[in-house]
């Protein structure tokens, strides 16, 4: 059999540094693409980010390469997700390559996310092929931006490419040097079949589609295969590459990089680091990293109109058979009726879900605020989890409450160390290490609770170091800190779900916040509502919603009748995100208010 020469390599970067941009570069200049289909494809690419696959990813793509020496080249060039709530993900695709192309903004320099996937790419062994792009910047500075490649990460000046994805300077470099330096794929296409699943997506017709790099053996159609942490058994329908369209083949063998349909009609059954062997002849073991996901933050969804929950079920039936990392479970709140509780992986995750059922399933949501799960000690010496704050325990049978705490690495300009000490203090920080990247920049590495990053940390962070500080987080486990639910009362009613765990030392700093945020977002009844934050039976905050005095159009000018009707047509638009609770009509904003505290 001829030999093959194969290169499997992945781009990582920190956002923006140019990432899209060069790997559109480099399918255009190794004619993959025409500039015309480019178009096309960039648009569905675009589409693709924002509905997160729901046709064809464009993230394993095959093309070839003829090298200055006329060797011939297939290259599989792997896409990886760009945000810290998919961490695993990233490595997940790193695993299936053998070399990254590490792209560095020749004005901003390295930067949190940089580093975060460098040390995945060293995690996974990858040959790493430093690039600084954008050298045509009038801002560029890739002599100081090569300088801290080397005292950073310890890179050889010499090896680093200059480039600009936009002008179409230095792919070629790029491509040559992956055929030099990135080793071809190791394993033996006689053994039995090690397919390490990177991604996965659900189509309507063919099910859940993965997307495999082979480590070793060869799969073909009709081969009966096994995911190894499931033991599930399904048979192969077809197998084949991404060119970027895809393009059946008789089979994969080691070092090809495409997918598999088996007719498996639940994504949960391809698991992202999952091993797919073949049933017949299985392997000894499983590929190393696998990890099963669990949500780490956890919220109600609840539909505005009560008559659109089997509509809202069917939803996320449909969103969870393409996502395996969403979990949701019927839950019932006395103030907004029947709804679901949900998990996600991180807030962008949230966003994401939210946002597709609002926009895919046109249904209005009301969303109470995230929080995390805690674990809960009890006097009898049980534990629980909790990931729902109206369903804590009493204070008088809690013997502890531990909540997840993050490693924070948060990479700033010297200037702002100051600024960023104080934010993360705030946050119940604990500082754990601060590292100089250079004559300028800063590693500030603190532990925090998962809580507080998912309020507005990020936001705070950004608005007060000008944008500069880029952040990074990964999970380090449970610990005891002082905690107490504060119930929210409207009218004298405790409305559950606007409860929420707090630290016991700012306890009575947010309940005074939040019970003055609800007074502003709460519009005016026909009669006056006093709001209380209470723990337990005390109050230990109050404001009052007046009571409305007169018609709101009143006070127009009587005749102008189109002002009165834009007037109370804003109006009913608004209304469109309130929820009666009780005898009060709540809007959106305030189920999220306590994000918006401290
Ligand atoms: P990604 O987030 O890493 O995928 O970054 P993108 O490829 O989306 O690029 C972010 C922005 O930088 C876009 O506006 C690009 O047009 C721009 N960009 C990318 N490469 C270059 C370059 O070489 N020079 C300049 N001037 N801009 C670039
Ligand atoms: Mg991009």
């Amino acid at each position: 059999k001829k030999q093959r020469k194969v290169r499997n390599f992945s781009i990582i970067a920190h956002i923006d540094h140019g990432k899209s941009t060069l790997a559109d570069r480099i399918l255009e200049n190794t004619q993959t693409v025409t500039k015309r289909e480019m178009k096309e494809q960039l648009l569905d690419g675009m589409d693709l980010e924002r509905e997160r696959g729901i046709t064809i990813k464009l993230n394993a793509v095959q093309l070839s390469y003829t090298s200055k020496s006329g060797e011939e080249f297939i290259f599989h060039l792997i896409d990886t997700p760009g945000h810290v709530d998919f961490t695993y993900e990233v490595s997940r695709s790193l695993a299936a390559c053998e070399g990254a192309i590490l792209i560095v903004d020749a004005a901003q320099g390295i930067e949190a996310q940089t580093l975060a996937n460098v040390y995945l790419a060293l995690e996974n062994e990858l040959e790493i092929i430093p690039v600084i792009n954008k050298i045509d910047l009038p801002s560029a500075d890739p002599e100081r931006v090569k300088k801290e490649l080397e005292d950073v990460l310890g890179i050889d000046g010499d090896e680093v490419i200059l480039a600009s994805a936009k002008a179409n300077i230095g792919i070629e470099d790029i491509l040559e040097r992956i055929t030099e330096v990135v080793p071809e794929p190791a394993g033996d296409s006689e053994a039995p079949l090690k397919a390490l699943i990177f991604d996965s997506l659900y189509d309507s017709y063919r099910g859940a589609i993965s997307y495999v790099c082979v480590k070793e053996g060869t799969i073909k159609v009709g081969d009966k295969i096994q995911m190894m942490s499931s033991g599930k058994q399904f048979e192969v329908n077809e197998v084949g590459v991404f060119t970027p369209k895809a393009l059946a083949k008789n089979e994969l063998t080691v070092g090809d990089v495409g997918y598999i349909t088996a007719s498996i009609k639940n994504v949960g059954d391809t698991q992202v680091g999952d091993t797919i062997t073949l049933a017949n002849r299985p392997a000894d073991e499983a590929l190393p990293g696998y990890r099963k996901l669990n949500p780490m933050v956890f919220c109600g969804l609840y539909p505005v109109d009560s008559n659109d929950y089997n509509d809202l079920r069917e939803a996320l039936e449909r969103l969870e058979l393409n996502d395996s990392s969403l979990q949701y479970e019927p839950e019932t709140s006395q103030a907004l009726g029947f709804g679901f509780r949900c998990g996600f992986l991180g807030l962008l995750h949230m966003e994401i879900i939210q946002e597709r059922i609002e926009r895919e399933f046109n249904i209005n949501l009301i969303t109470t605020a995230p929080s995390v799960i805690f674990e809960v000690e009890k006097t009898n010496g049980e534990v629980t989890t909790v990931d729902n704050p109206s369903k804590m325990p009493d204070p008088q049978v809690i013997q502890e409450i531990r909540e997840p705490y993050v490693k924070a690495t948060i990479m700033v300009p010297n200037d702002y160390v100051g600024a960023v000490m104080e934010i993360a203090q705030k946050k119940r920080g604990q500082f754990i290490d601060m590292q100089y990247l250079d004559d300028i920049r800063v590693n500030v590495i603190y532990h925090i609770p998962l809580s507080e990053i998912v309020y507005d940390f990020f936001d705070q962070l950004k608005s007060h170091t000008k944008g500069y500080a880029s952040f990074d987080y990964e999970l380090i486990g449970y610990q005891p800190s002082q905690l107490v639910k504060m119930d929210i009362l409207l009218n004298g009613d405790t409305i559950d779900a606007l409860s929420f765990i707090v630290h016991r030392d700012f306890s009575y700093d947010r309940g005074k916040q939040i019970v003055d945020k609800m007074k502003e977002l709460i519009p005016r009844q026909q009669f006056e509502v006093p709001v209380q934050a209470a723990i337990g039976n005390k109050i230990v905050a109050r404001s009052t919603i007046k009571a409305v005095r007169k018609d709101v159009t009143a006070k127009l000018y009587g005749g102008d009748i189109s002002r009165k009707r834009k007037l109370l047509e804003k109006q009913k638009e608004g209304k469109k995100r309130m929820k009666m609770v009780g005898s009060v009509e709540v809007p959106q904003e305030a189920f999220m208010a306590v994000l918006q505290m401290g």
